[in-house]
């Protein structure tokens, strides 16, 4: 039987995961409406695609409703760094909450399955280790994270309530830390910020003593997963855990940028921020079963990926200072 194409929305098209994910709808055939109000989107991520035919970008706030006509959605619209989304926080919140209301209502509208990009915050500082989808988490609501954790418990409690009161068809990833090119330079987030650091001759800036540990999805490796999940049946809802089960500590992660990279970056020790998880790690056991999914992409090969794309992008802003001889 030939693909059947669909017109795709994708809410935060032009950020980190978004770019990635309408590349991969548009090699699969598809017509793709990229949505984002580029907060932290950048319209280069999607520059190499507005010359294709089905690919379109609109510049929209996911918190004021969206009327157009698409066959799915996936809502990924949301500042991901907590550097950018402790910046506006109650505008993070909304962007979860009334982001989610709308796209719920639209999928209502017109029939359609939608998937929610959520987060393994919803753990919180998880106790349970490493998370399976059925821990309810640890999470302060009060903390300077909580406009994020709770936004996105939030937008899981919506769509569960969309599923049961109006048989919507949902679809709930829980996403680990991914990394890949075109994470944004300055976003704060650890990958971004290591490999920076290192390719400017630049100390690592570890947080704590470096012995939290992080486990890290190479963001093909997360689309793929995406995609597998929108393609399941209408039974499969999630929430399920996508992620890279390989778990490190962040002072590995340094230490392993620097020998990539070749550089003679230091590392200097920072305070750990306020409800910073100690430690976090995929349990993707049903991530297998029922997607029939796991990452495939090595830890050294993604990083050197990354780090090819972060040093083309300094070297292009004059920035790539260090001499790496
Ligand atoms: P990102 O910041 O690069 O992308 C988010 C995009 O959403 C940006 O393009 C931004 O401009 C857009 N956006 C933000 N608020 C919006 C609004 N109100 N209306 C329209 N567009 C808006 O982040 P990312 O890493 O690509 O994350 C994508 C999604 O995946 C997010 O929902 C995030 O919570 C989730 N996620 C990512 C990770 C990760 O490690 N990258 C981990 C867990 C969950
Ligand atoms: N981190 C660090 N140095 C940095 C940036 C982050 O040590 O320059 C730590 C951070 O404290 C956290 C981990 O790296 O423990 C991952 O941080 P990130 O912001 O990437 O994502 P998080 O998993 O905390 O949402």
């Amino acid at each position: 039987m030939g693909m059947v194409r669909k017109r795709v929305l994708v809410t935060g098209g032009a950020g980190f995961v978004g770019s990635h994910l309408c590349e991969r709808l548009l090699q699969d055939g598809h017509e793709v409406l990229s949505v984002d109000n580029y907060f932290t989107g950048r319209r280069q991520n999607i520059a190499h695609l507005l010359g294709e035919r089905r690919f379109e970008a609109m510049r929209h706030d996911i918190t004021d409703p969206l009327p157009v006509e698409v066959d799915e959605i996936y809502n990924l619209a949301c500042p991901a760094s907590p550097i950018h989304y402790q910046f506006d926080p109650v505008q993070t919140t909304k962007t979860s909450v009334l982001g989610a209301i709308h796209m719920l209502g639209l999928a209502k509208r017109l029939k359609i399955p939608v998937l929610q990009a959520s987060t393994s915050e919803v753990y919180g500082d998880p106790t349970v280790h490493p998370q399976v989808e059925a821990y309810h988490g640890n999470v302060n609501p009060i903390g300077p994270r909580a406009c994020y954790d709770e936004g996105k418990r939030c937008a899981e409690t919506l769509f569960f309530d969309y599923h049961r009161q109006h048989g919507l068809r949902i679809k709930i990833a829980r996403i680990f830390n991914t990394y890949g090119p075109r994470m944004h330079p300055d976003d704060g987030r650890v990958v971004s910020n290591f490999i920076v650091q290192a390719l400017m001759g630049r100390p690592i800036t570890l947080y704590g003593e470096g012995r939290q540990t992080r486990a890290f999805c190479f963001v093909a490796d997360l689309v793929d997963g995406l995609v597998r999940l929108m393609g399941t049946l209408d039974i499969v809802t999630g929430p399920i855990n996508l992620g890279n089960p390989h778990e490190i500590t962040v002072r590995t992660l340094a230490e392993t940028v620097i020998d990539l990279v070749g550089s003679r970056s230091s590392l200097v020790f920072r305070p750990l921020p306020a409800d910073d998880p100690r430690q976090r790690c995929p349990d993707i056991s049903q991530a297998r079963e029922v997607l029939g999914w796991q990452p495939r992409v090595q830890l050294l090969d993604g990083l050197r990926q990354t780090i090819a794309y972060f040093d083309r992008l300094l070297t292009e802003q004059g920035e790539r200072a260090v001499a790496l001889a």
